[in-house]
């Protein structure tokens, strides 16, 4: 007999809400991700998209809802993790921010590293060794001495992307990872995206990227007012958007 492997959830959301004082920014966001699945999130300014993917590492608190990333449960009845889970979600859920966020006073090649030796003990040289090949991935293998200062944005957001990937992350959460690059610049940062995509690690990219959401993601989400109106492959939801709310944002965008 045939028997199927159960499919490995990545992250299950059900009915997420998070409010800002008396401001109701997710409003029941249910949302499953399954391993090693790529998915763009699209949708309006203000809409929720960053605190959507800030409440998966938990840099957000939620207000209710539940929250399981690789099946164990993270969140839920108002309750968070331990230190140590926490710790250890922050290990497996990497994020990129549309800001960098690399420490001015390393190079390149210490922003890839501290995070190994801090957060998985390894020792330098085995980190160095694990950074210098992760920055030649991404296409700096001339820059692993310079600091951010010295680098375009489009090459800090690729040192960013190492960094990520430095703590063998189960999933990667992008948050407009190019909007602060200079366009000629954003080509290069994507084409390392599309690279780590078909690695089969899970990501899920808020993205104005559209035709990168069109290519690379398996699957996307339109999110607006704080939740989820309409999901589905790229084709589906460039091509054929059934909700008026997505075929607006998507004739102003597009
Ligand atoms: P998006 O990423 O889709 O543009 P955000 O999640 O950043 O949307 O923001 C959704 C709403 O929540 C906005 O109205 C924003 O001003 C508000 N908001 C986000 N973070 C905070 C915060 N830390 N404190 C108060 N309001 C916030
Ligand atoms: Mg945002």
């Amino acid at each position: 007999m045939l028997t199927k492997t159960p499919t490995v959830l990545a992250a299950e959301v059900i009915g997420l809400h998070k409010s800002f004082g008396s401001l109701r920014v997710l409003d029941g966001v249910n949302f499953n991700v399954e391993e090693g699945e790529v998915v763009a999130i699209i949708g309006p300014s203000g809409s929720g998209k960053s605190t959507f993917i800030r409440c998966l590492n938990l840099l957000e608190t939620p207000s209710g809802g539940s929250l399981s990333i690789n099946g164990r449960n993270v969140w839920g009845e108002g309750r968070g993790p331990s230190r140590q889970e926490l710790q250890a979600l922050r290990r497996d859920v990497g994020m990129v921010f549309q800001s960098f966020n690399l420490f001015p006073t390393h190079t390149a090649l210490e922003n890839v590293s501290l995070a190994q030796i801090h957060a998985l003990g390894r020792g330098k040289k085995e980190a160095d060794a694990r950074s210098f090949e992760l920055l030649a991935k991404v296409g700096l293998a001339e820059r692993t001495d310079h600091k951010p200062a010295q680098l375009s944005g489009g090459q800090q957001q690729r040192v960013a992307i190492a960094r990520a990937l430095a703590l063998d992350p189960k999933m990667l959460l992008f948050d407009e990872p190019t909007s602060a690059i200079d366009p000629e610049l954003r080509v290069e940062v994507l084409r390392v995206m599309r690279d780590v995509a078909a690695t089969g690690v899970t990501m899920l990219v808020v993205t104005h990227e559209m035709q990168f959401a069109e290519r690379v993601a398996d699957r996307v989400v339109f999110f607006a007012d704080g939740q989820i109106v309409e999901q589905g492959t790229p084709r589906q939801i460039f091509h054929a958007p059934q909700h008026q709310r997505t075929q607006q944002f998507l004739s102003a965008v597009l």
